[in-house]
């Protein structure tokens, strides 16, 4: 909790938030105990049996609201805070009130004597299981307890973490995660997932890859607990045990590994959530076995070995990601650890250190350039299937003759050829949807190249009868084009025209 107030204006008070601070100052004014933590143990450590006495010799003042005031200006800052606060019931009124932001949201609280704003809210609000925290930050922190702060009371513990089992109770029950009776998301048996070992709780929490979440549940757990270091309670750890598939001898993922202290530091902060914390356990263990040398392929819970091929066979992707991923692999022994069995995911694992490597598989090294000089928004699969691509369409029109001059319908019916060789059918579709000739005959030629693809039919309604007839005859010589490379495409092309009755130039380029 940091020190700095920052004040956000003072503000008329409304008249339900009076009352009920009225009320509660009324409670504290006939019973200061309700501010005292319970000890577990007898709390050799603890300084709360001594403060509840001068708190209780504060409360005989409990109708004298200059006195109180005046007792709010020094001593300790929970004696403070309590004389502050039971004097508003003393006075009987709260005109105005101050706001303060702290990590819960704005929250307001009336200001009296010299006291830090942290225990003024956190005795205004004890009733609060979250705001009353802060009015034992401070005495946690300088005298090494463990406060927990459950809905119905809070507990003290002065020798080490010692969890109530109401506060473990509650924390269990509104974890951001539906666990079952055994504390796990309802896969104990999952390859991947965190665990959470609660020491004085003796409960073990288990998490699986798959429904982990956004979500940082040791901060969940911990959220209640004011303490130096509220996580000294818990033991984190990943599991990644995938079952071994191929013979892999003493395989690697038996060993035991644990994650960095930087990695743990950062989860305990509560910077990471149980996603981020598995991926970079994962990242971890993988630049480990990396450092080591040598082959191991993962693919989620199965463990191959060395077998990069039966890694290979097994991995799910469009058919440039996988050429692209198996030629790399193929190259180049290294581990890979993947959580599921997508080439995407993978690609997009390796790019940094081997997007030229990647690219270079499916497409030649001017492609590779201008898709790494111009990536856009694309994803690395996606740019892999890009260059594929343009790759593919530049061997397709590379073996396409070139043509000096043709006329409208060798125009028409060269442009949809290519478009459906380079980028498919439903592309060259598009095309024309998007830009339908309006002459009789280009029209005939049109339709042709729909027949040949088989979506005639359902655009008759934009065709004469003469030119649907005239298209069907003409879908033949479409279809010879659409399968046709070099001198047979040309040679396609003029059969094409002349069923057309075109009478119009060809030259082909030489
Ligand atoms: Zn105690
Ligand atoms: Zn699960
Ligand atoms: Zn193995």
């Amino acid at each position: 909790m940091g020190r700095a107030i920052r004040f956000r204006g003072v503000k008329a008070t409304p008249k339900t938030l009076e009352k009920d601070l009225l009320a509660k100052a009324g409670r504290l004014a006939s019973d200061p105990s309700l501010l005292i933590p319970k000890c577990e143990q007898q709390c050799r450590r603890c300084g709360y049996d001594k403060l509840l006495k001068k708190m209780e010799k504060v409360a005989q003042y409990k109708d004298d609201a200059e006195t109180l005031q005046n007792l709010a200006t020094r001593g300790d800052q929970l004696v403070r805070a309590y004389a502050a606060t039971i004097s508003l019931a003393a006075s009987g009124k709260i005109p105005f009130l101050t706001s303060k932001k702290i990590p819960w949201g704005d929250v307001s609280f009336a200001v009296r004597g010299k006291v830090e704003a942290e225990y003024l809210i956190g005795v205004q609000y004890f009733d609060d299981p979250d705001l009353r925290l802060l009015a034992h930050f401070q005495d946690a922190k300088d005298n090494d307890l463990h406060i927990y702060s459950s809905p119905e009371s809070l507990y003290c513990s002065s020798d080490g973490p010692n969890v109530p089992a109401s506060y473990s109770k509650e924390m269990l029950a509104t974890s951001p995660y539906d666990l079952k009776a055994d504390n796990s998301c309802g896969h104990p048996e999952a390859v991947i997932g965190l665990m959470v070992h609660w020491r004085s709780a003796k409960i073990n929490l288990f998490i699986c890859q798959e429904c982990a979440d956004e979500v940082n549940l040791l901060h969940h757990l911990l959220s209640r607990i004011a303490a130096r270091e509220p996580w000294d309670d818990f033991d984190i750890d990943v599991r990644y045990s995938p079952r071994c598939v191929a013979d892999c001898g003493a395989c690697r993922m038996k060993e035991k590994f644990a994650m960095s202290q930087g990695l743990k530091e950062a989860y305990e902060k509560g910077q990471l959530s149980d996603v981020m914390l598995l991926s970079r356990y994962i990242q971890e263990r993988e630049a480990h076995l990396r450092r080591s040398g040598g082959e191991l392929y993962i693919s989620g819970d199965e463990c191959f070995g060395r077998n990069k091929e039966a890694f290979l066979a097994r991995l799910k992707g469009s058919e440039a990601e996988l050429i692209a991923l198996s030629g790399v692999i193929r190259n180049k022994p290294m581990p890979i650890i993947s959580v599921n069995d997508q080439a995407g995911r993978i690609i997009t694992d390796l790019w940094p250190q081997l997007k030229e490597e990647l690219l270079a598989m499916v497409a030649d090294p001017d492609i590779v350039k201008s898709v790494l000089a111009n990536p856009g928004n694309l994803t690395p699969p996606q740019l892999v299937i890009e260059a594929r691509r343009q790759q593919l369409s530049r061997s397709v029109i590379s073996r396409l003759p070139d043509y000096a001059i043709k006329g409208p319908i060798g125009t028409i019916a060269d442009d949809l050829a290519r478009t459906f060789k380079t980028e498919g059918k439903a592309a060259m579709v598009r095309q024309l949807d998007r830009n339908r000739p309006r002459e009789t005959r280009l029209k005939a030629v049109a339709y042709g190249f729909l027949v040949a693809v088989g979506e005639a039919d359902s655009r008759n309604w934009q065709y004469t009868k003469e030119e649907i007839d005239f298209g069907k005859y003409l879908g033949e010589f479409a279809q010879t084009m659409l399968a046709a490379e070099g001198n047979d495409y040309d040679q396609a092309l003029i059969n094409l025209l002349a069923a057309s009755g075109a009478n119009e130039d060809l030259k082909r380029k030489l």
